[in-house]
């Protein structure tokens, strides 16, 4: 028996054993499966031998009126698991409505981990994962896509993006024309079969994925690098002075003695001097 609540499950992307101990343990005692869509989830509550007392329709086209539907059943003792075709709810799947409703309503909401695309693909792009920005499906217009890509110019950290199969070649067309030294994580079928990681810079994508039709089919994650930190003027030997130096030594001083001990420019340790010393304060 489930505590009342909401519960966030994720299901697999492709390969049916990624589904977890718990979302299976989940979806076996709830009192109602809230499904994308009903058919497909259906698929997977088979194969798992689950046979649910409820399995409703949640979509985009009738999540704010489900919500109220959820909200009952939660209220009347029930549970709720909220499911998507594949992955995660919520991650560009419905779901956020009906959470923030039920959230709203001071009643339970229980996330569960699994299965996500976007993170999967980190998991393989071999790109610095530190930092990265998920950005959904890149705009379908061309002028909106080369507006995203173009704001992607100077983004410091990784970008992880969903694109579908038929609009693959052009998106990496673009790529190639405004990133073209960014390194890029082509992640086609992952956990299925055919999954394939293509790493390569912008200017390549085109050639090597147009080459192959098979390269083009399945569903993709596409990860962008981020841009390349400007080479430091200064280098690690000279801050590390400059931190030494510092509390003891006048500013000035501190440049003029690292200056001559590294040969770093000046004005470059200037400027670092005073961020480390914090702005303003000239020593
Ligand atoms: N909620 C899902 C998740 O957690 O990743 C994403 C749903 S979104 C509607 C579907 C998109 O996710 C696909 O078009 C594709 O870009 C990406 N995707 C889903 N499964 C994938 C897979 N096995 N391999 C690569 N990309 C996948």
């Amino acid at each position: 028996m489930l505590d009342p609540a909401l519960y966030v499950v994720p299901t697999p992307i492709g390969n049916l054993k990624d589904i977890t101990a718990r979302a299976v343990e989940v979806l076996s005692a709830a009192t109602l499966v809230a499904a994308e869509d009903t058919r497909h989830s259906r698929i997977l509550l088979n194969h798992l031998g689950i046979n649910p007392p409820r399995v409703i329709s949640c979509h985009d086209y009738n999540e704010g009126a489900r919500a109220e539907l959820f909200i009952g059943e939660i209220k009347g003792g029930g549970s709720v698991a909220l499911v998507s075709d594949a992955g995660s709810p919520l991650i560009n799947d419905p779901g956020y409505r009906v959470v923030s409703a039920v959230a709203a309503a001071g009643l339970a909401v229980v996330p569960l981990p699994g299965p996500c695309a976007l993170i999967t693909a980190l998991e393989a792009a071999a790109l610095p994962t530190d930092s990265f920005r998920f950005i959904g499906f890149l705009p379908p217009r061309e002028q909106e896509l080369r507006e995203t890509l173009g704001g992607l110019a100077a983004e410091r950290g990784t970008t992880v993006c969903y694109e579908s199969p038929h609009r693959l070649m052009r998106t990496l067309g673009a790529i190639a024309e405004i990133l073209p030294d960014r390194d890029l994580a082509i992640c086609r079928e992952l956990t299925k079969v055919h999954e394939s990681v293509y790493r390569l810079k912008g200017r390549e994508a085109p050639g090597f994925v147009g080459a192959d039709p098979d390269r083009q089919r399945g569903e993709f994650v596409l990860v962008i690098g981020p841009e390349a930190a400007a080479p430091d003027p200064v280098g690690p030997e000279a801050r590390e002075a400059l931190r030494d130096l510092l509390p003891t030594t006048p500013l000035k001083v501190a440049v003029k003695v690292v200056a001559a001990l590294t040969g770093a420019p000046r004005n470059d340790l200037y400027e670092v001097a005073l961020g480390l010393r914090g702005a303003g304060d000239k020593g």
